[in-house]
């Protein structure tokens, strides 16, 4: 009899697909928002997927997190007040705060079941939403970013741009944010695809430049997301120059380095001509 195979497969586009086969389904439900899935992967290890598309694995997740994350906060001397609108898995929190000087770290996550499916499953990126300087928030970011006010880094670490992450690429929303960060305070977005979403990077910069002064991309091979390679977008109104904390204070990472913090704004010549 034919071994039975069950395979995870996202439609990245109506076009391309991403297949991994599964050993395991170990929760597939409806939320409020969106359809939730964990699975355990052979190649990648153990997957959380959202509406079809995956938001993070287990294998993989490290790159996407601290390139998120350590880039903007390592541009600064001392970050104190750092926020995470989507990021419901709570890997970029964990990577925030393995910087001394962070004294809070705000999750805004507008789906509960995200947080509660990675409290139950994925304990290696939730479990730094315990730590006494996380503050989780279940609110739609849009609005919560409203009232927000002196952040040294605001994050967002959303879905693709549809549904209730579609207002998370607006213009209106970089305009938010800029003013609920302190003068020198920064964005960063994750910004998709440089193969597959260039329309959407340029969209996503115009927006910023509303906004902020200074608007810069970096890149980093994410496998799992479309294309694997996977572009993010910096903000401010200051000059974005690494702080020599980069060298000094050890923290400990896989991807990040010293040198990675410069390395990733060198842009091959078709994303250089895409973003200039
Ligand atoms: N790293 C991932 C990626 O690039 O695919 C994103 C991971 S994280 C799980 C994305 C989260 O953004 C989801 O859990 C989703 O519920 C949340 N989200 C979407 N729209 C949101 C909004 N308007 N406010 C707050 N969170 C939102």
């Amino acid at each position: 009899m034919a071994k039975q195979e069950t395979w995870f497969t996202e439609y990245q586009t109506d076009a391309l697909s991403l297949g991994l086969r599964i050993r395991q389904i170990l929760l597939a439900e409806e939320t409020p928002y969106q359809h939730l899935l964990v699975a355990e992967t052979e190649t990648y290890g153990r997957l959380l997927a959202l509406d079809g598309a995956i938001q993070t694995t287990l294998q993989d997740e490290f790159v996407y997190h601290e390139m998120i994350t350590h880039v903007p906060l390592f541009m600064l001397d001392a970050p104190k007040k750092v926020a995470v609108i989507g990021g419901g898995d709570g890997g970029s929190i964990r990577e925030i705060l393995k910087h001394a000087s962070v004294e809070e770290a705000h999750l805004v996550e507008i789906d509960a079941r995200v947080v509660e499916a990675a409290r139950r499953f994925f304990p290696e990126l939730s479990s730094a939403l315990d730590d006494s300087r996380a503050h989780v928030h279940i609110e739609n970011g849009i609005d919560w970013v409203k009232t927000a006010r002196a952040f040294d880094v605001i994050i967002v670490d959303s879905t693709d741009p549809i549904g209730a992450a579609a207002g998370l690429f607006e213009p209106a929303f970089y305009q938010s944010i800029a003013a609920a960060l302190k003068p020198d305070g920064i964005l960063v977005a994750q910004s998709e695809s440089p193969f597959l979403h260039q329309g959407l990077i340029q969209q996503m910069i115009r927006g910023m430049k509303t906004a902020f002064e200074v608007v810069r991309p970096y890149v980093a091979p994410v496998p799992t997301y479309p294309s694997g390679y996977w572009s993010f977008l910096m903000a401010s109104h200051r000059p974005l120059t690494p702080s020599p904390r980069c060298r000094s204070e050890a923290i400990s990472t896989r991807y990040w380095t010293p040198e990675m913090q410069s390395a990733a704004f060198v842009l091959p010549r078709f994303l250089e001509e895409l973003v200039t």
